[in-house]
């Protein structure tokens, strides 16, 4: 029955994109002043603004730019701000996004991500969709909430993991969703006190970098497929794991439109490694054109795919702006390299398991050009010898860089924060951003 209804969701072609772009710039021009500003100076005619092929005349928004003039500046002028749903990002890079919908956006917003799981799994209703790790706020307080034929469980990342669990074992999940890093805990916890947790349809992961190791943990205590989700606030879901190809992601065109910018903000080719920026294809009360979110991203010539999905392609976010390494001569290092510089050189003993039992967990950060920093929660069978073969890998990156360890009791994240496995804290963009957030 239910499962009829996302029958009718946009299935957008580059037709439907266009005509969505058109409208949202000129809307925007019309009645949103920040927009209005920003394309007058850029010299732009909004209806000019055909088609996604003329979206990079107009400039690029960033979060500090569109928040500076407050509600005034950004919500278009004839709505009542009191009437519209509010969300907020977490401001992991300084600047917290304060994020407007009107009831048929956050209605869409909603569906858009109902139908993002159809992607990897077939839906059938009643649903429960255990959500782990989320704090309370917003609109989400209660631990068991129904909307329509989707009950939601909250396992709140202030409870204690024994109530996390006690509810988990008393419910039938269909999805779990949450942070590789609230993942990782409640997972962990389970394979420690060797509980064995009821099996989900699907596992879902988003909002933090997946790595190989958290993935493999919790496709070995939840016995399930895990999918990578690219969701983020400001959109709802931005893309979904392809269900034929791990490690790619398919776009969704109904909710944003992505372009991949370089340095200078100029759009890259296809198979190009850059920022992502995106066109938000629904919200036409708070609308967000060409807005910069800080992720990075590889696009990859559309094609036909083994899938079923027939659109873009862009390989897996490869981290944010903060999580990237920069070398003493000026070259950066992906995350996902870092951390496998780091982690290979650990003595793994166990087959199938890529952590080792004498380190919890780790997180490596950069703290100065030539020092990279990482904390460590040991294990009993910790060893400070652990570390020369790391140290080693990290001179192969560059023969300056030095090592340091300093051991810690826990490596959670601040309330409302992101874990961050690998911290570039000298990327320039990044730093530009909070520099300019503490000049305000
Ligand atoms: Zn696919």
């Amino acid at each position: 029955m239910i499962s009829g209804w996302t029958r009718f969701l946009p299935r957008k072609n580059k037709k439907d994109v266009d005509r969505s772009i058109r409208y949202i710039v000129s809307s925007a021009y019309k009645n949103v002043p920040f927009y209005r500003k920003s394309f007058n100076e850029a010299g732009i005619d909004p209806s000019s603004i055909r088609s996604i092929e003329d979206l990079p005349q107009l400039p690029i928004t960033t979060r500090l730019n569109l928040m500076a003039g407050g509600p005034t500046e950004y919500l278009r002028r004839d709505i009542y701000p009191e009437q519209l749903t509010i969300r907020h990002t977490t401001g992991t890079t300084g600047t917290p996004v304060t994020i407007y919908m009107n009831k048929m956006e956050e209605a869409f917003r909603r569906i858009t991500l109902i139908d993002a799981f159809r992607r990897n799994i077939s839906l059938t209703f009643p649903m429960t969709l255990v959500d782990v790790g989320p704090e309370r706020k917003d609109l989400a307080t209660q631990i068991f909430k129904r909307m329509g034929p989707i009950t939601i469980v909250r396992l709140f990342r202030t409870m204690p993991i024994e109530q996390q669990i006690k509810i988990l074992m008393n419910i039938k999940p269909t999805i779990i969703k949450g942070r590789p890093s609230a993942h990782w805990e409640l997972a962990n916890a389970l394979r420690e006190k060797k509980i064995v947790p009821p099996v989900p349809r699907l596992m879902l992961s988003g909002a933090e970098m997946l790595f190989p190791h958290v993935r493999t943990l919790m496709e070995n205590v939840f016995r399930c497929r895990v999918a990578d989700y690219y969701n983020c606030e400001e959109i709802g879901n931005l893309a979904w794991e392809c269900p034929a190809n791990p490690g790619l992601m398919h776009p969704n065109t109904a909710t944003g439109w992505i372009e991949v910018v370089d340095k200078q903000g100029n759009v890259v080719p296809a198979g190009i490694e850059g920022h992502l920026i995106v066109t938000n294809l629904f919200n036409h009360s708070m609308p967000f054109i060409r807005y910069e979110l800080g992720d990075r991203v590889t696009m990859m010539d559309p094609r036909p795919c083994r899938c079923g999905f027939n659109g873009p392609v862009m390989r897996l976010t490869e981290g944010r702006n903060e999580n990237f390494i920069v070398l003493p001569d000026g070259r950066e290092i992906t995350p996902r390299l870092m951390f496998e510089v780091v982690n290979s050189a650990f003595p793994h003993d166990m087959p199938g398991w890529s952590m080792i039992e004498a380190i919890r967990t780790f997180q490596i950060i950069q703290e100065a050009n030539d020092l990279v920093v990482v904390k460590v929660v040991p294990d009993p069978a910790y060893s400070e010898s652990l570390w020369h073969a790391v140290e080693k890998n990290i001179r192969t990156l560059h023969p300056a860089m030095r090592l340091e360890i300093v051991i810690v009791e826990d490596l959670k994240p601040e309330p409302g924060k992101k874990f961050h496995q690998v911290l570039g804290k000298l990327n320039t963009r990044w730093k530009s951003e909070l520099s300019n957030q503490e000049n305000k």
